[in-house]
């Protein structure tokens, strides 16, 4: 073994512990999500806090910076694997290596009380009593970006984190594309004399069969129950473990079908993902998805491009009439194909139809945009929310719980994650777009051919997981960087199809 091999054979080593330390942690928060009894989290708090100083004092090692610094000097010796592992630990040690273990430990014990507290207030309508930690949230994140250093706006330092190299310069383009070409679009939908309802979608729906249901639509899809399971929590996620245990959550609604059987096949699209990283990768740290921007890309590609076709139903439709056929025996597919894709200003971002989700993205970005640069202040937030949603949507909620309070993210301290979702959608068209010139679609979808689906986007996407860059992804998948065009086209001729317009 000469020095460059030991070296490489050392840094596995100590990734193999960090792996294990993450491992543990996420199934603490997998348990604090799906079963924990709600006073349980003052002693899991402790742990988490406890394996985080661990992760940080293995990362900020002297012996792994040594590896990392000569290892990164030496990269033309390495496999494509060892370099990106290189590559990456560097990146992780950078990110955290400036910030101080106490801090650090602090603000991971915070996220695992501010989540709960989170979900207190939003029951109770109460933003005051969330506020103090979210400024506390918001607070430490304004001092990660100076820790961790960025170019330009801090914003960018947090969006690094979830879309490596993604910049508000770019962003804000992005975003004003989409406002230039949707706000006005939606305004004739709403003035379209076709009207939709899915009302039909509202009526009692067993809580049992809807669980059959799910499991029945994501198994159809492609996930493996004999890798996965599926449970229930507050806010639905899916948590990669590895590719043999990824776990994913819905939330039943009795009185909404649409809610938990779109949720189950979003988080099935990012499971599907992380359950077929290639072989060769699959124990390493680049064993799970790349990017947000690439995860989301998954999960909506499955939600929106795939189940909300009239195609995926038609040889389906009956078998969801049997779940639930005192609802839907008169119910011809045509309609339901409308009711799930029903344009409605709503307030609440994961119920929002297909179009209008993005414009609650936005509202999103902005905000965070403005408290990490200081220019909203948390008393105002709430007024500031009310503010955009009836520019861009139209309508005010009446409550925080409705409005400011609807989301974990911040709880989670996820501040520059929100544009993945946008921007996942984006991407979702263009792989549709480069999907429908090697594959009829709409017939494979027809003839019941998932698998050949799944086989495109495992070629060309799941296998890489962490091995490439984002916009390698997306050049391998379709030939051509990120580009929102195919997503405002896609929307629009879909669209102008429902609602009858010019
Ligand atoms: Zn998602």
């Amino acid at each position: 073994m000469n020095k460059t091999e030991k070296r490489v054979k050392e840094l596995r080593d100590i990734l193999d512990k960090l792996s294990n330390f993450n491992y543990t942690t996420s199934l603490i928060h997998w348990d604090l999500e799906t079963g924990a009894p709600k006073e349980g989290i003052q002693k899991a708090a402790t742990v988490l806090g406890f394996y985080s100083e661990l992760t940080y004092n293995l990362l900020t090692d002297e012996k792994l910076i040594e590896h990392i610094d000569f290892l990164g000097k030496n990269l033309e010796e390495l496999t494509e694997i060892d370099r990106k592992l290189v590559i990456e630990t560097k990146k992780d040690i950078d990110r955290i290596k400036r910030i101080p273990v106490s801090e650090y430990k602090e603000y991971n014990e915070l996220l695992s009380k501010s989540q709960a507290v989170w979900g207190e207030a939003r029951a109770e309508n109460d933003y005051e009593k969330f506020k103090p930690y979210l400024q506390k949230i918001v607070d430490y994140n304004k001092k990660y970006a100076e820790y961790k250093g960025y170019s330009g706006n801090p914003y960018n330092a947090l969006i690094d984190d979830f879309e490596p190299g993604m910049t508000v310069k770019q962003l804000d383009i992005f975003f004003e594309g989409l406002r230039k070409e949707l706000v006005p679009f939606i305004e004739k939908i709403s003035n379209s004399k076709v009207e939709i309802s899915n009302e039909l979608l509202k009526k009692s729906y067993s809580v049992e069969k809807q669980k059959e249901l799910s499991i029945f639509i994501a198994e159809y899809l492609g996930f493996d129950f004999d890798r996965g399971i599926l449970k229930e929590s507050l806010h639905p996620f899916t948590m990669g473990l590895n590719k043999h245990d990824v776990r994913i959550t819905t939330h039943y609604h009795e009185n909404f079908l649409q809610s938990a059987l779109f949720g189950t096949i979003h988080e099935a699209g990012h499971a599907i993902y992380e359950q077929n990283i290639g072989d060769n990768i699959w124990k390493t740290v680049l064993g799970g998805g790349n990017s947000m921007g690439i995860h989301e890309s998954q999960s909506r590609f499955y939600e929106n491009l795939i189940t909300r076709t009239k195609e995926f139903w038609k040889p389906i439709y009956s078998k969801l009439v049997d779940y639930f056929p005192e609802n839907l025996k008169d119910t011809s597919l045509d309609e339901f194909y409308n009711a799930i894709n029903m344009v409605e200003k709503s307030l609440i971002r994961i119920e929002a139809d297909e179009l209008t989700y993005s414009l609650h993205i936005m509202i999103r970005y902005e905000i965070e945009k403005g408290l990490i640069n200081g220019e909203i202040s948390l008393d105002d937030l709430p007024s500031i929310w009310n503010k955009k949603m009836k520019d861009y949507l139209g309508i005010m909620p009446k409550t925080d719980s409705e409005g400011v309070l609807q989301d974990v993210h911040w709880a989670a301290g996820l501040f520059g994650y929100f544009p993945s979702y946008a921007l996942g959608s984006a991407n979702a068209s263009q792989i549709m777009n480069s999907l429908e010139k090697v594959l009829d679609v709409k017939k494979t979808l027809e003839n019941q051919e998932l698998d050949k689906i799944k086989g495109f986007l495992e070629e060309k996407i799941h296998k890489y997981g962490r091995l490439k860059d984002p916009n390698e992804i997306m050049l391998i998948a379709t030939g051509e960087e990120p580009n929102s065009k195919y997503y405002t086209n896609y929307l629009i001729k879909k669209y102008s199809k429902i609602y009858n317009i010019e």
